[in-house]
């Protein structure tokens, strides 16, 4: 077993400088299996931690671990498994939070060339299919399409949530949704996990990815591959442009989470429905939108977590008008930047002046200025 060792202090400097460091170990030929471990006073900083090989990413957990597998066959859920490229990889630490006065660390890197050595932590046990689902909302269409209940935000195991995939695919299918975009942070090891649990669970899972960084935080959808959280903003639309996804701002007026970050290019798509903003008379988000752009989708998000936190998948719920569940139908034809859709959340409030419901949009990828509005449920055959 080879092994390699790093220490040192990281200080504001250090951050100043640059929010992600690089510290080196090699990986020899022959290796099957790499950990690597960080240490540091979590009560004091918050470090990230991730990893790219000599071809590139290999799997990002932020601040929810401090150690992480990679093997041929398995990895800690956030990395990605697969040959061991003999070369120079790198642990990426990300400085987070430092105190003034700064926080020591140590990190290790070990690999192995035999099969038990070392070996990931995961959770495989089954998770059976629920007997009954929720009664589904029918509402009226004008093309031969269906209205799908979903929502476009949520995170598991492979990044800082607590539940795995298919324990998310059941809850979520529990909720009545139709589909569920998976949005683990700047890491796609979810992505491969996606087809089998919403096939168990009867529910579409939309591959995502939630670009996450100090100025901001943004989801890219689609089965567009990885997206390098660490280029500036604009870099990740032209990413998710070029291979046919969809950019959104998340939460833009979170808290420490707020945007902040310039952008030469809008964005298609506005968070402007967080579970965090569910008091409709609260216009902030309405401002931010208009400011933003007007012409931007407002779509809603969960920002599911674990139980305990945050609101539960679907709370605020976007619906889209599409012709199947099919994930890709669902985010739309890159091709034909029309399809009619519509989100708008479950519980449309009064617009102060008494204007009405909140507007919803007809395509994910059209204009604000083409919406509908949906009415409240207010009974168990809710009207259009
Ligand atoms: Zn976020
Ligand atoms: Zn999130």
């Amino acid at each position: 077993m080879d092994q390699t060792r790093h220490g040192g202090l990281w200080t504001i400097e250090d951050r100043c400088e640059s929010a992600w460091h690089y510290l080196p170990f090699e990986v020899p030929a022959g290796a099957i299996a790499l950990r690597v471990e960080l240490d540091y006073d979590v009560s004091a900083a918050v470090l990230d931690l991730g990893c790219f090989g000599p071809a590139g990413f290999r799997g990002w957990s932020g601040g929810a671990r401090r150690s992480f597998v990679i093997t041929v066959g398995s990895a800690t859920p956030g990395y990605l498994p697969g040959e061991l490229e003999p070369g120079t990889w790198h642990a990426v630490i990300g400085l987070h939070r430092i105190p003034a006065d700064g926080v020591r660390y140590e990190l290790s890197a070990q690999t192995s060339g035999r099969p038990t050595r070392l070996v990931p932590d995961i959770r495989t046990e089954p998770v059976p299919p629920l007997a009954e689902r929720p009664p589904k909302r029918e509402l009226p269409t004008a093309n031969g399409m269906r209205w799908l209940a979903g929502d476009l935000h949520a995170h598991t195991v492979h990044s800082d949530g607590t539940m795995t995939v298919a324990e998310l695919a059941r809850f979520a299918a529990g909720r009545g949704l139709d589909f569920l975009a998976v949005t683990d942070h700047n890491t796609i090891s979810h992505h491969p996990e996606l087809p089998a649990a919403a096939a168990v669970h009867g529910i579409s899972l939309l591959p995502g990815q939630e670009l996450t960084t100090g100025q901001g935080h943004a989801n890219a959808f689609g089965d567009i591959g990885w997206v390098d959280f660490r280029e500036p903003p604009d870099e990740w639309l032209a990413a998710t442009e070029q291979d046919g996804g969809l950019l959104s701002v998340n939460h833009p007026y979170g808290g420490q989470v707020s945007w902040t970050a310039p952008m030469k290019r809008r964005p298609p798509l506005l968070e402007v429905w967080h579970w965090s903003w569910l008091d409709p008379h609260w216009t902030t988000p309405l401002a931010w939108w208009l400011a933003w752009h007007p012409a931007a989708v407002a779509v809603g998000g969960s920002d599911w977590h674990r139980p305990g936190s945050d609101a539960p998948p679907g709370s605020p719920t976007t619906w889209v008008q599409s012709e199947s569940a099919d994930p890709q139908a669902v985010l739309g034809d890159p091709d034909r930047a029309r399809r009619p859709a519509l989100p708008c959340p479950r519980r449309p409030g009064q617009l102060p002046g008494g204007r009405g419901s909140l507007p919803a949009h007809r395509s994910l990828r059209g204009d604000s200025r083409d919406h509908e509005l949906i009415r409240p449920l207010t009974s168990s055959t809710g009207e259009l």
